[in-house]
């Protein structure tokens, strides 16, 4: 059904009876004149924003108006106005009607064209405003997204630039929480990494916690984070540990808020995810549900970075047939471990072991039984040590223990348990039986102890040569401040 549409409204202010007669008649009926008989009336249809199609003035009656009125007239930028002039009256020059905020002037007598004319005009005019007008806002919005745009650029660019700044992930993730703040309401920003053990198909997972967490908190989060690794990995977790980070996070728990879990992945697939703790009510419009998504899927190529990295470097840190660190790594702790000692007066000690008549085991199961032989001290020497303490294969047949904390006579006790597991170890290679000894030496530093000797490792390999020299299977020490060796045996 076609909607009727009543006649347009056109104002007149102040005609006579006669001038308003003659306007309506020259428009015809589709346009409806209203005549303010002075400027009140028209001050109420001005403020309702009514948007006549023309206004028609008499010059008279303009005249009379207040400067306000007049004023407000003229700033109307949606109706266009006529200044009528009466015959006998002087014409006011064109400048003077521009400049009043008149489109127009018409003399008496109005004639049907000459209103036709100005109607006209007035309407073509308006509907330019109008496009002008719609324009304006248009540019006004592309502006705003503009805006919007460069914004989320700015945020972007910073947060990239933020996330390989780092190999650290604990550093990485501490700055995408900053980052990400400003993007949107997060209050807590965590993760879990996992890697799928290719011999029992289990997942081994790294989660990554805010030290903000109290236990209990913490407890819950490991929880959340563990089910949803195995929402998102698809398989069982074997095991996990739990580092933590200085992120700056609240200590809230995973029911606080909404939690938005963001898959992290790499070149190989998605190896974690990343969880967002928000206000409950957050509400992301598309344009920054796609900002997100870009910075998140950045932060999961330089967190799969930092794990490349950080594979390396245990590659470069590690010995590759024991697992045990290499000669570089101890050199570098036992240094730093040295200088710690002298600082703080603490103690330190060193065990030296050699595997006895190793060439042997060669010579009788070959190379390849030493090598198990070794692999399997390697990890009986691992499970032996606290984890402050450094295990690392020196060399060939031969393992250094560098104890921090540790005095002469613990060094020595632990010296002699290891002694006695390797003797008592069965070592199975072909359905073979191999067993093997341990010559041990020990050095240590004791704190107040001025004129000790710092060589730690010359000491150690001499007490070691000791324990050789006294049958092997045997654990030596070299003696701090000018005590007595002393050595045992199996007994
Ligand atoms: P000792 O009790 O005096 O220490 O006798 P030993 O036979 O252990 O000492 P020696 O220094 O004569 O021989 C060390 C042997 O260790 C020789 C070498 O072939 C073996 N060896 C060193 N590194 C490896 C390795 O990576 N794998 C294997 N299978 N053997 C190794
Ligand atoms: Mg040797
Ligand atoms: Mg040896």
């Amino acid at each position: 059904m076609q909607q009727e549409v009543g006649p347009e409204t056109m104002w007149g202010l102040g005609l006579s009876e006669s001038e308003a007669a003659r306007i309506q008649e020259a428009v015809g009926p589709s346009f409806a004149l209203r005549n303010y008989p002075e400027g009140s009336g028209l001050l109420r249809d001005m403020a309702r924003e009514e948007r006549p199609a023309v206004a028609w003035i008499p010059l008279r009656a303009w005249q009379q108006l207040t400067d306000g009125l007049r004023q407000d007239l003229q700033d109307l930028d949606h109706c266009q106005r006529v200044l009528l002039q009466e015959r006998d009256t002087e014409p006011m020059e064109l400048e003077a009607v521009l400049e009043e905020g008149f489109l127009t002037a018409l003399h008496m007598p109005l004639t049907r064209h000459k209103v036709q004319d100005a109607l006209f005009r007035a309407k073509e005019v308006t509907s330019l405003y109008s496009d002008i007008y719609s324009m304006t806002e248009e540019i006004f919005l592309e502006r705003e997204l503009l805006k919007r745009k460069t914004d989320q650029l700015l945020f972007l660019n910073r947060f990239l630039t933020n996330a390989s700044s780092s190999l650290d992930p604990s550093e990485i993730l501490s700055r995408a929480l900053e980052d990400l703040a400003l993007l949107l309401p997060v209050k807590l920003l965590q993760a879990a990494f996992w890697q799928r053990n290719p011999d029992t198909g289990e997942a081994e997972v790294e989660l990554l916690l805010d030290s903000s967490l109290g236990n209990g908190l913490e407890e819950r989060w490991v929880e959340f984070l563990l089910e949803t690794t195995v929402r998102h990995e698809g398989g069982p977790v074997g095991g996990f540990q739990v580092e933590r980070m200085d992120a700056g996070g609240a200590a809230l728990p995973p029911d606080s808020g909404r939690s938005l879990i963001l898959p992290l992945a790499g070149p190989q697939g998605q190896f974690g995810c990343l969880a967002l703790l928000c206000e409950r009510d957050v509400r992301l419009a598309k344009d920054q549900v796609q900002t997100l998504k870009s910075a998140v899927r950045h932060l999961g190529l330089a967190l799969n970075n930092a794990r490349l990295y950080r594979e390396v470097k245990i590659r470069a840190d590690r010995d590759g047939l024991t697992k045990l660190h290499n000669r570089n790594t101890l050199d570098n702790r036992l240094a730093l471990e040295l200088k710690r000692s002298q600082r703080y007066g603490s103690q330190l000690s060193l065990l030296m072991l050699d595997l006895d008549h190793f060439k042997q085991i060669n010579d009788t199961h070959g190379h390849a039984a030493g090598d198990m032989v070794l692999r399997e001290v390697g990890a009986l020497l691992r499970e032996s040590v606290r984890s402050c303490d450094i295990a690392s294969r020196f060399g060939g047949e031969e393992f250094v223990l560098l104890l921090p904390h540790t005095s002469e006579e613990d060094a020595w006790k632990l010296a002699d348990r290891i002694r006695r597991r390797v003797s008592r170890r069965r070592f199975r290679f072909q359905g073979r039986t191999i067993t093997v000894t341990v010559s041990i030496g020990v050095s240590s530093i004791s704190p107040g102890c001025l004129d000790q000797d710092n060589d730690l490792l010359l000491r150690a390999d001499q007490a070691l040569y000791v324990a050789k020299a006294n049958g092997r299977n045997t654990v030596a020490t070299a003696g701090t401040c000018k005590t007595e060796s002393r050595v045992a045996q199996e007994g």
